[in-house]
């Protein structure tokens, strides 16, 4: 068993001051995989202390040097795929294949979309043209904690510090306590690349204790936090008293609007997507919503589908789904399934339990439940596994009503030949993100949510923004 106790603080891997052990356990085998700190108050607050001392430095440093550092991380990223890939595997059950390309080479994307935005921004620019000497100034927000979840790791950690070092913050990261190995060969990179001491640190923990401390520090100057609306909320309560900046990347119920003209492949599309990741992705297609005269064929098709997935461990190559993360979203995703079959869904592929050929291993049947009703639990509530919920309309006018009800506002998902009705409901759907017909939002397009789902976008020059300050300048002299 892998042995990593030590955060990064100021440029060295040192011993916790009050850490306890916690075990990283592989939800393939339910064996534990990797000890690691849980850190405490005084790891954390080392942690602040050193990146509130490299920010003045950090911050000053020209931003074509930051993105030179950036170009250099990537470099080094990329001998160390193979790293990342099986230490996700293990931790958070992305099978192997599926680690490799998705998981990792989120990292290596938006790392490179980052850099492409931030040579195109001017961070210092005249106000317009008949203020000439009024500028503004784009600046380091300051310190930032940067707390990231399990289902997509390396994609979170490197929308963040990408951004966050791009900007000029300096970063205290707390990865997830369930999946922090991949994060640890993340801050060799940042050290192996060149970041200077202080500006990048990471310290683990869980949320009670380091994450605590960090949303309430007032040397921190803003959290950028993905994960459960559960804990966006007790973070931006906690970081009240100090009106520190809070961003939030939460969850969310994205409705998949599938229109009777919608092209052959698109259930099979909307069901592989449901089922992609195990179903831990905030952005899932969690409600297929089809219209009443596909309905009958949509979920006959959707079933197949759904019992052709295969599940299996991550360590295997190959396209199948692997487990869920832990024992708790296990029994979880188990009561929700029941909930759906209590409240009246009609269950059409899978069902609780595990898949048949395993007894140990948190792994989920492949789910489809029909004639859901958007008021069941399962249509509310992000199950954050692979469930998918297929409900029946009749308009486009009852379709984006029961899309929009829903206290979240991720992603939402059309499926039509009709560019005009494609027109109108990216526009009348209450959502960050609209995706057409299967097509992904091209690279620097801005990730974020509507309502519940959070506020502030990640990605491209949006996610720069985010950590940077907007300074008025009169007088400017003419340079
Ligand atoms: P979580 O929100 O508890 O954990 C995410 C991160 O937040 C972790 O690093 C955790 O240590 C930290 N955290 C937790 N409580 C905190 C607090 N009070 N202060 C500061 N940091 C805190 O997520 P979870 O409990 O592992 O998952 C539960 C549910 O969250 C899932 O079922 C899913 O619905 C949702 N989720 C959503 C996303 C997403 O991307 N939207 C990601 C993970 C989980």
């Amino acid at each position: 068993m892998l042995e990593k106790r030590d955060f990064y603080i100021n440029g060295q891997w040192v011993a916790p001051q009050n850490g306890t052990d916690h075990h990283v356990i592989d939800p393939s085998t339910e064996e534990p995989t990797a000890v690691i700190s849980l850190g405490g108050r005084e790891d954390a607050e080392a942690a602040i202390a050193a990146a509130k001392t490299a920010f003045p430095g950090w911050m000053t440093t020209p931003v074509a040097d930051r993105i030179a550092l950036v170009e250099k991380l990537i470099e080094v990223y990329e001998t160390r795929g193979e790293d990342l890939a099986q230490a996700m595997s293990s931790e958070m059950g992305a099978p192997l294949d599926m680690s490799r390309n998705q998981q990792v080479g989120a990292g290596t994307w938006h790392l490179k979309n980052f850099i492409r935005a931030a040579k195109a921004f001017e961070f210092n620019r005249p106000l317009n043209d008949r203020a000439p000497n009024d500028r503004i100034i784009y600046e380091a927000v300051g310190v930032a904690a940067l707390i990231t979840p399990w289902n997509w790791p390396m994609n979170q950690v490197t929308l963040k510090v990408g951004a966050a070092a791009i900007a000029g913050c300096t970063m205290v990261l707390k990865p997830s306590e369930e999946s922090p190995l991949n994060a640890m060969i993340f801050a060799e990179m940042m050290d192996e690349a060149g970041f200077p001491p202080g500006v990048f640190n990471l310290v683990n923990g869980d949320g009670p204790g380091v994450g605590t401390v960090l949303s309430g520090h007032p040397d921190v100057d803003m959290v950028s936090f993905t994960g459960s609306s559960r804990a966006g909320r007790l973070i931006s309560k906690n970081a009240a008293d100090t009106l520190k900046r809070v961003h939030l990347e939460l969850g969310g119920k994205g409705a998949n609007v599938i229109f009777d003209d919608a092209d052959e492949k698109a259930v099979k599309r909307g069901v592989l997507h449901m089922m992609n990741n195990t179903g831990q992705s905030c952005n899932a297609p969690s409600r297929m919503l089809v219209q009443r005269s596909k309905y009958d064929d949509a979920v006959e098709e959707a079933a197949a589908v759904a019992n052709k997935v295969t599940v299996g461990p991550a360590s295997e190559e190959g396209r199948h789904i692997g487990p869920v993360v832990n024992e708790v979203q296990w029994t979880k995703i188990q009561d929700l399934i029941q909930k759906g079959i209590d409240e009246g869904a009609k269950l059409v592929a899978g069902g609780t339990g595990r898949p048949e050929g395993f007894n140990k291993g948190y792994y989920v049947r492949p789910t489809i439940f029909a004639d859901v009703n958007n008021n069941m639990t399962i249509a509310r509530e992000e199950i954050f596994g692979p469930v998918l919920s297929i409900i029946p309309f009749d308009s486009e006018e009852e379709a984006v009503e029961i899309a929009n009800d829903t206290p979240y506002g991720l992603t939402n998902y059309v499926q039509t030949q009709d560019d005009a009705r494609l027109n109108r409901m990216a526009q009348a759907l209450r959502s960050g993100m609209v995706e057409m017909n299967g097509t992904s939002r091209a690279a620097g397009s801005p990730f974020g949510g509507m309502k519940q789902s959070g506020n502030g976008r990640e990605g491209g020059i949006w996610g720069i923004e985010d950590f940077l300050e907007v300074k008025a300048v009169s007088g400017w002299a003419a340079e």
